[in-house]
């Protein structure tokens, strides 16, 4: 049985004001599913001291434990602060500081090392679904990003189409369900089914708290990767809600 899962990315978004919203959203974490916010890395280490009942996760990590790497942090950094779970391969990584599925395999590796469970991001550009290269592109990402020896502890794979995410435009949710159908295959196929069936399938782009129910009623999907409505608990309470 997979325990579903709301996870809240909020970017570079935040200073230490914001934490009473975690504060407001562990109420609704007492509920059945996991809540997962993960802060920028200032306010890692404080988010997760005052809140027991939410889960906090890093945003990125670097690939070596250690080193002259200027403004980075290591995966056991993270962990030391109190995080328990990565986002890697967010697509505006991926855009913005030219991560390939190499690169994200190897944080992964760097995340399972330090004890943090890699929420590992896939998803296609407009221009490739439009071109109906979206499971290509998507099994490309998951054989690239994803290394060897994954189980359903260490890994959580989210789908974000990139055109979805901030836009406020979603897929339908038969798009969203042979997508998911999809990964769920891939890993059954990669790790066997014991594996494959207890990775949790998130869905990330522009999830809010008027569509999130129909979206988490599709088959494969385990709960949400929300950025913009993660950000304040009057709309991240709604779509935990809809988990519970
Ligand atoms: C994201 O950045 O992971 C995301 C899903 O953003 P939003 O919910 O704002 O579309």
């Amino acid at each position: 049985m997979r325990r579903k899962l709301a996870a809240g990315n909020w970017k570079m978004n935040g200073t230490r004001a914001a934490l009473a919203e975690i504060a407001a959203m562990a109420e609704a974490a007492k509920g059945g599913a996991e809540v997962l916010i993960c802060p920028p890395a200032t306010l890692l280490a404080e988010a997760a001291q005052n809140e027991a009942g939410v889960a906090i996760g890093g945003q990125d990590c670097h690939a070596k434990p250690s080193g002259a790497h200027t403004g980075d942090l290591a995966a056991d950094m993270l962990h030391d602060a109190g995080a328990r779970y990565v986002i890697l391969g967010h697509s505006e990584r991926r855009q913005d500081h030219d991560e390939h599925n190499e690169d994200v395999r190897d944080k992964t590796r760097a995340a399972w090392d330090a004890g943090l469970t890699a929420i590992v991001c896939v998803g296609e550009s407009l221009a490739e679904r439009d071109a109906q290269n979206t499971l290509d592109i998507i099994g490309g990402q998951l054989a690239g990003s994803i290394p060897d020896g994954a189980t359903g502890h260490s890994l959580v794979v989210a789908y974000e189409p990139i055109w979805a995410i901030g836009t406020g435009k979603v897929p339908t949710l038969d798009q969203i369900g042979d997508v998911h159908d999809f990964i769920r295959a891939r890993l059954e196929r990669r790790f066997g089914a014991g594996v494959g069936r207890s990775v949790r399938l998130l869905y990330g782009g522009s999830v809010k708290p008027s569509n999130a129910a129909e979206i988490f009623a599709v088959s494969n999907v385990d709960g949400a990767l929300v950025g913009g409505a993660s950000l304040k608990a009057a709309d991240f309470v709604p779509i935990i809600q809809a988990l519970n």
